[in-house]
């Protein structure tokens, strides 16, 4: 990881914009990726709701060490229980949990009428579990195994999207 000073980052700040909308997802580079950490690292509360430990720790562990603030369960009531007690900007939620399954959160998220950006993770091929997520209202989706990076960058772009209020990125133009 590049380390950058205080005094950095206001110069790379004012590129991010136009380097956000014209990188793909996915493909980070590498100086995007350390700015936007700089830029939203401050007060991004992440709920990981993972029951696969190994995964779970390799994420958190990788949030954290962008700056996120991570609170990570293992079950899906657990989840639940935090995401209606707390505040947080974002929850990376596993749609195969034990207690109560991530489709349920799901739906107990949104029936709160909570606007929380929510990235599911499924496994690949099922094709159905996905479309049922996106129907309960996630925001985005991987599906396992994915590469750290990749997680990375949907984060990046979902906290982004949510803190422009949901509005398009900058458009390039004259
Ligand atoms: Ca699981």
């Amino acid at each position: 990881q590049i380390a950058l000073t205080a005094g950095s980052s206001a110069a790379l700040t004012a590129i991010s914009g136009p380097m956000a909308a014209g990188s793909p997802a996915g493909m980070p580079m590498r100086g995007l990726v350390c700015t936007e950490t700089i830029i939203v690292s401050a007060a991004v509360r992440i709920l990981l709701a993972e029951d696969d430990r190994m995964l779970s720790e390799a994420v958190a562990r990788a949030l954290r060490q962008l700056g996120h603030t991570v609170h990570a369960v293992a079950g899906g009531r657990d989840a639940d229980d935090a995401l209606a007690a707390a505040e947080f900007d974002l929850a990376i939620l596993d749609l195969g949990l034990p207690q109560l399954d991530g489709f349920e959160v799901l739906k107990g998220l949104r029936a709160r009428k909570s606007a929380l950006p929510v990235l599911v993770l499924t496994v690949r091929d099922s094709v159905d579990d996905l479309v049922t997520g996106l129907d309960l209202g996630a925001d985005d989706y991987l599906t396992k195994p994915f590469q750290l990076a990749e997680l990375e960058a949907r984060v990046r772009a979902l906290i982004r999207r949510s803190q422009s209020g949901g509005m398009p990125q900058l458009v390039h133009g004259p």
